[in-house]
């Protein structure tokens, strides 16, 4: 018997994940790893959060299946939250609480694309949109953005791909795996664009507010009427509260896209659970001291490590001003060292120097790699002194 679907055994396994699994091993191993894989906050979740949370199990409030689109009060949070941070007055009818961005975005793919319909995806692009947009049947354009052109696609490579098929565009900014933004100027021309094609746009902001220096985030639905109309904006609680582990996400747009999206999460996942989404209520309303504080600390570790990172030779890279990752063009590298391919450099350098990084491959970039800051410092700085010191030695 053929136990598993073609489906799922020509699925990619998650590059990060499988970087950071490789790193585990050589740890249990006994070997020194500093693993910059990590595409998570590296801070406990803040105090207030975690006492709501258990209050709630107290209470026995967090015994019970919630509503299939999430609490009426963390909806009303949500509500507030984007009239206060996006501008945006939404009923809460415009509201789907999800378990973790990641199954918003599952949904969003599930409940509008019919087999055949084309989503664009700037690349280099966050690892699970293509496999998301294959479950649902649909196909993956992939429209490359270059280093050199600062990760950002253009309007005439939209033109270039646009079909009758197309439905979706989607935008990350700030990027994982690139921490680029675009300006306002860039997503009106891009939303714009969506508007002439009568697209919808899928806006994933779950880096918004993770921004440095002068940066600052533009959300694109707050660009005109027209662009707000077509747009679904991703976003969640896992980067910005360092709550990763509890699954909190939240979807808002169109209320019919977000009524389709309610149906199909309550015949998946029911609800997100009780207790994260009590949590939550108290991470929206609640003090932001310590949410300051991780971004404050995300932007000094930037500021030391993206010099540092620039120095090693045949490493090219570009400094971010969002999400905390950076990703560095190593094509110069890899032929310094012999290697054509990305993710075999990429294991070399975990198997030579223990530095765990994540290989551009899987991201749409064969020729970079993606490192997280989400790291203590000494050991940030531990680890480009290595990277370092290896490029400085012969193969
Ligand atoms: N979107 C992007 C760009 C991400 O990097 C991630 C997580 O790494 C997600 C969505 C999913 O976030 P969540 O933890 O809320 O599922």
């Amino acid at each position: 018997m053929k136990k598993c679907s073609d489906f799922v055994l020509n699925m990619d396994e998650s590059v990060t994940l499988a970087a950071a699994n490789r790193a585990k091993e050589l740890k249990s191993e006994g070997r020194d790893i500093i693993d910059l894989t990590l595409g998570q906050p590296d801070f406990p979740t803040p105090e207030n959060i975690g006492k709501v949370a258990i209050e709630s199990i107290q209470n026995g409030k967090a015994s019970y299946y919630t509503q299939a689109g999430g609490l009426p009060e963390l909806k009303k949070a949500v509500q507030n939250y984007f009239a206060s941070f996006y501008n945006y007055e939404i009923e809460t009818n415009q509201v789907l609480i999800t378990s973790g961005a990641k199954f918003g975005l599952y949904a969003f793919f599930q409940s509008v694309l019919d087999p055949g319909d084309e989503v664009i995806i700037p690349a280099p692009y966050w690892v699970s949109y293509v496999d998301q947009v294959k479950m649902a049947k649909g196909n993956p354009i992939i429209v490359q953005a270059t280093q050199e052109n600062h990760f950002k696609i253009t309007v005439d490579q939209l033109d270039a791909v646009m079909s009758d098929k197309t439905k979706v565009l989607l935008l990350n900014s700030p990027s994982n795996p690139t921490g680029m933004i675009y300006s306002e100027e860039e997503l009106r021309t891009l939303g714009n664009w969506a508007v002439e094609h009568d697209l919808l746009i899928l806006a994933d902001d779950i880096y918004c507010h993770l921004i440095y220096g002068d940066e600052k985030f533009t959300p694109i639905s707050s660009l005109s009427e027209e662009i707000k109309k077509r747009t679904i904006v991703i976003n969640g609680a896992s980067k910005t509260y360092a709550m990763t582990g509890w699954r909190i996400g939240f979807a808002v747009g169109d209320e019919e896209i977000i009524a389709a999206m309610t149906k199909f999460a309550s015949q998946t996942t029911s609800n997100p659970t009780a207790i994260s989404q009590y949590a939550t209520i108290e991470a929206l309303n609640g003090d932001k001291t310590q949410v300051e504080f991780m971004r404050k600390t995300f932007e000094s570790r930037l500021n030391t490590i993206y010099p540092l990172l620039s120095e090693i030779p045949g490493f090219e890279v570009i400094k971010p001003n969002g999400a905390f990752y950076l990703f560095p063009k190593v094509k110069k590298a890899m032929e310094m060292k012999g290697f054509t391919d990305v993710t075999a450099f990429t294991t070399a350098l975990l198997e030579d120097t223990g530095v765990a990084l994540v290989t551009g491959a899987g991201f749409g970039s064969s020729e970079n790699v993606r490192l997280s800051y989400s790291s203590d410092l000494t050991s940030l700085k531990e680890a480009v002194q290595r990277i370092h010191s290896w490029m400085n030695s012969s193969n």
